[in-house]
């Protein structure tokens, strides 16, 4: 079976510097796969590489069968790809669910708009905010509605970075509910994460960088036993 996201041997490097090293990365379909490593691993750099941000100095990607290692974002996107970045990118003007409406217009009829809308809305945990303008929403609260609006792109592969960034810890228990339960209907995830208990709430795969390079693969609790994991996090302050 082909993984539905297979990166093969990607590089890229900033004048001299290599932030990411003939890196490996197979996601496959069905799976919540988390991304994690100590500061400067190069996660962030690899994630920017995956939905094209950043073309790779060397190595391919590729995505349902497609090569789009050269590919630009929007053609990733319209190829089943949705993103949700670090920096929330609401319209705080705007009410919840315009905020909604926006992000589903343009994928769903006009007749099933507003059913996606309650259906978003609910599956957000938002309904009761839906008509409260996004800047007034909590910052957990914010990136649920942006999960919501990557997610109205009904994308095959959710691409996530960081999203529990800046959230208490009741509220990343949530967002791993809200990631399990799109996982069940059917989404693949790909997570970048720093925060260890959230990868053990949703990690059906987990894959280890460090200094640019893979480290480490396996399950979730295959890496949480593996000694050498938690020594490259040792001596860094902030890892992450
Ligand atoms: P992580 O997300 O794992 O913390 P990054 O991918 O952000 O790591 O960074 C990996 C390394 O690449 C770091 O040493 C960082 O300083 C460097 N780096 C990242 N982006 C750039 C850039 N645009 N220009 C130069 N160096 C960069
Ligand atoms: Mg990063």
């Amino acid at each position: 079976m082909t993984a539905l996201l297979q990166v093969g041997r990607v590089s890229k490097t900033f004048g001299g510097f290599s932030a990411v090293s003939d890196v490996d990365l197979s996601v496959e379909e069905g799976e919540i796969h988390c991304l994690i490593g100590p500061n400067g691993a190069g996660k962030s750099t690899l994630f920017k590489l995956i939905v094209g941000t950043y073309a790779p100095t060397g190595g391919h990607i590729r995505f349902r069968g497609q090569d789009v290692t050269q590919a630009k974002p929007f053609a990733r996107v319209q190829l089943g790809m949705s993103i949700k970045r670090q920096a929330p990118s609401v319209f705080k003007a705007l009410p919840v669910r315009q905020n909604l409406h926006i992000a589903l217009q343009h994928h769903t009829a006009p007749d099933r708009l507003e059913r996606e809308e309650e259906r978003l809305l609910e599956l957000l945990a938002l309904s009761a905010d839906a008509a409260k303008l996004a800047g007034q929403l909590s910052h957990g609260q914010q990136q649920w509605l942006e999960i919501g609006m990557a997610i109205a792109l009904k994308p095959t592969l959710l691409l996530l970075d960081e999203p529990t960034a800046g959230l208490s810890s009741e509220e990343t228990r949530h967002t791993g509910e809200l990631i399990k339960r799109l996982n069940a209907g059917g989404m693949t995830v790909l997570a970048v994460e720093h925060d260890m208990a959230f990868v053990r709430q949703i990690a059906t795969a987990v894959t280890v960088m460090h200094l640019g390079r893979t480290f480490a693969r396996g399950s979730v609790e295959e890496i949480v036993a593996d000694p050498s994991v938690a020594e490259i996090y040792l001596g860094v302050p902030h890892a992450g």
